[in-house]
């Protein structure tokens, strides 16, 4: 359980494991509080294709990175406060699978667990994480990411209809909506209020409505990808080879049934 966890030898122990794993490109993730609830590999929905990442859930933070040695070097780590997070169940369509998607303030993204039970293990240990931390008196985000169309999606622009994409004529994203849209049709940027502080990339069709004062629907279907920045999205040669995460072993969890109250009850 989480408070037994809290201040137990076993959880710094991991935590600091996880630090050492990141090593330098990581930050300090020992904190007084913090526990490490589980960890895994999770395959996660890039903008290209998917990828296998190493998923670290704590009581009030996700963590993941790049794998570059399994189980001992991870780099690119990412961190999201868990209050920010909303998680949503994708139903299985072809070979994606036991996925579901993680929406946060500034990135909303699809992962695949291996089995339909590890996706349950996670999720339900998500759910009770984020819970917990909201019921903490943590304020949860307000708006989410929209998941972005994968590039392999758009043969030509959504918003125009027109423009085909080439080496020369690259895709964008738009920050509103999170549809695949040519430079033409995404030349203005606007604040994103929830999500961005500077303006971000918007499509013609959301600046339209956003300066009208619109409410813009984000897209939230099957696959999607980070919607702030690409920096783990890059394949390392290690691991490049696979998507799947056939080779990895199972997630495992250290609090099967955690009661944030059950420290106030004693
Ligand atoms: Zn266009
Ligand atoms: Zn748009």
């Amino acid at each position: 359980m989480v408070d037994r966890l809290r201040n137990s030898e076993a959880n710094a122990r991991r935590i600091e494991n996880v630090e050492s794993c990141f090593g330098a490109s990581g930050r300090s993730l020992m904190k007084p509080g913090r526990v490490l609830v589980g960890e895994g590999v999770l395959v996660k929905m890039c903008r290209k294709k998917p990828k296998p990442r190493q998923f670290f859930l704590f009581n009030d933070i996700l963590v993941y990175g790049t794998i570059i040695i399994a189980k001992k070097r991870y780099s690119k780590q990412h961190i999201i406060p868990l209050e920010e997070v909303k998680i949503e169940n994708l139903e299985d369509e072809g070979d994606s699978r036991n996925g579901w998607v993680i929406k946060t303030r500034t990135k909303s993204f699809a992962v695949f667990a291996a089995t339909p039970t590890e996706k349950n293990e996670w999720m339900a240990h998500i759910v009770r994480s984020v819970q917990e931390i909201l019921r903490s008196g943590r304020a949860p985000a307000k708006e989410h990411a929209a998941v972005w169309v994968p590039d392999s999606e758009a043969e030509k622009c959504m918003c125009c209809q027109s423009t085909q994409f080439t080496v020369l004529q690259r895709r964008h994203h738009c920050r509103a909506c999170g549809r695949v849209v040519c430079r033409g049709c995404s030349s203005k940027t606007f604040v994103l209020e929830g999500i961005s502080k500077k303006p971000v990339r918007v499509c013609d069709t959301c600046y339209n409505k956003l300066c009208q004062g619109i409410k813009v629907s984000r897209r939230t279907e099957l696959t999607g990808n980070d919607s702030s920045d690409y920096s783990d999205e890059e394949d390392v040669p290690s691991n490049s080879s696979t998507n799947s995460t056939d080779k990895y072993e199972a997630p495992t969890f250290y609090e099967p049934n955690s009661n944030p109250n059950a420290d106030k009850l004693i």
